[in-house]
């Protein structure tokens, strides 16, 4: 394909005119995102070469390499994961799949840190390159495709952008993002490294930079041919408790649901028995706004001896429990289990009944704290009693967990709390139901009951 010049679709355009215009007061997350998608390469040629080996071609080990040119003004990103095709590149770099704009533009704030947050939620990630670079360059070949059907895709980020094929040996993608004049500061090891350490620590496979070296003659830090690991590279779930601080655990949260609250609790276990699996599970402090869509998908992401297997694993927590975020890395599963697979495996039904468990203990929990309960029952209370008509099992634990505004005061109450207080000899209670809480106590028939 000789060079051809194709415009981007008109979302993208009023995107980047977004990203550009209005996100730069937090421009570290460009990194963030590139990495992530860096990552998310490896993560698809992982899986992929399950079924076929010679996708890994002569480069088994996979990595994300983060390297900077000081003269040329330019930041690199470099994995050696999926790759792209010519075509891929054109549709993945120049088109949003879904109504991904559209949802970002609707879901933001004006808030620029927390709008900041979201740019990865839609799917549009990509993008904020372009808050830092005025040019970015993207070379890239499939993994299994001859070296000669390399693409290079090239934009200034506005209307249009170029691609072209061209020879490419490296399996995978290279992204250089040429720096704006504002953006030298980034032109930084130590500043590009605490970006990483910051927003990329949790991601398990190895981000590498060059190594640097002091050189009094020529009074520089000089780049050496080294390579070395800036991130943990260890899955944060598959590290032991005492490890991890509660920054860390709070950051991985935020990372994995894009909010930028902190959650309100969460749980990390290894679960052994029959079935194996190491669960941590986040409750968040606020209900998303899509909360009652029963097909809101799960927030649980599945992970299968720390390889990457799905997001929204639905079959690992039940609906009621949909708004729960974490993380599950089954020892047992096969490696190329599918969403059907999933919904038929003893092992999935055991980690869910796990994973439900664990969430009501952490609730009960929660509930000793009247204040906090309080808060986390205003967002997520409602949704909770839909498990009563779904889970049968758990129902008395869940009963506890409920809570009911009363004619005794204006704090909610629960069974237990109601009947500590019941008057001797009664024997009944009544209930009445309403559309809303000011309905129900004007109601006349309560009338006689007061
Ligand atoms: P998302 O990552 O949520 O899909 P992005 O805007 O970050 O959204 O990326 C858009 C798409 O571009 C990705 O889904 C992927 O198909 C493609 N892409 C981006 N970076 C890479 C990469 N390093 N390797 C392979 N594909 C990539
Ligand atoms: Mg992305």
């Amino acid at each position: 394909m000789s060079k051809q010049t194709l415009s981007f679709q008109a979302e993208v355009s009023q995107l980047l005119h977004l990203v550009t215009h209005s996100l730069y007061s937090n421009p570290d997350i460009f990194l963030r995102e590139l990495v992530s998608n860096a990552s998310d390469a490896c993560d698809k040629l992982r899986f992929e070469g399950l079924n076929d080996s010679a996708l890994f071609e002569d480069a088994p080990n996979l990595d994300v390499r983060v390297a900077f040119d000081t003269d040329a003004r330019t930041i690199t990103i470099t994995d050696n994961g999926i790759g792209m095709s010519a075509q891929e590149a054109i549709d993945h770099l120049g088109t949003i799949a879904k109504s991904g704009t559209k949802d970002f533009m609707s879901h933001l704030s004006g808030d620029q840190k927390q709008d900041a947050q979201l740019i990865g939620q839609f799917g549009v990630g990509f993008y904020s390159g372009f808050i830092v670079a005025d040019k970015i360059t993207v070379e890239s070949r499939r993994a299994g495709l001859p070296v000669v059907e390399g693409v290079r895709w090239t934009s200034g980020g506005t209307g249009d952008f170029e691609v072209e094929t061209i020879e490419r040996s490296a399996r995978g993608t290279s992204v250089t993002l040429h720096l704006r004049e504002d953006a030298s500061d980034y032109l930084d090891r130590w500043k590009l490294k605490s970006i990483i350490g910051k927003y990329s620590d949790h991601i398990s496979l190895p981000i590498l930079m060059q190594k640097e070296e002091w050189d009094a003659e020529k009074s520089a830090h000089v780049k050496l041919d080294e390579w070395e690991a800036v991130n943990s590279a260890n899955a944060l779930w598959a590290r032991s408790k005492k490890d991890i601080s509660d920054e860390q655990y709070a950051e991985f949260y935020k990372n994995l649901s894009y909010d930028t609250e902190a959650p309100l609790a969460w749980s990390h276990n290894r679960v052994e028995g029959s079935t194996e699996y190491t669960q941590l599970l986040y409750i968040p402090a606020k209900a998303p706004q899509d909360l009652w869509n029963r097909d809101r998908k799960a927030g649980i992401k599945l992970y299968v001896k720390r390889v990457f297997i799905m997001d929204e694993a639905e079959a690992l927590m039940p609906a009621y429990l949909r708004w729960v975020k974490g993380v599950v890395d089954s020892a047992d599963l096969p490696l190329n289990v599918s969403r059907e697979l999933l919904q038929e495996s003893r092992d999935v039904k055991a980690i869910r009944e796990g994973n439900t468990r664990r969430v009501l203990a952490m609730l009960d929990d929660m509930s000793k704290d009247v204040e906090k309960y309080t808060g986390f029952y205003a967002g997520f209370g409602a949704v909770l009693k839909e498990g009563l008509g779904e889970d049968f099992a758990n129902r008395d634990k869940l009963a506890k967990l409920l809570r009911f505004a009363s004619t005794a005061g204006t704090e909610l109450t629960s069974l237990a709390d109601y009947k500590a207080r019941m008057k001797d000899g009664q024997a009944t209670i009544y209930y009445i139901t309403a559309d809303n809480l000011a309905a129900a106590k004007n109601s006349p028939q309560l009338e006689v009951f007061r």
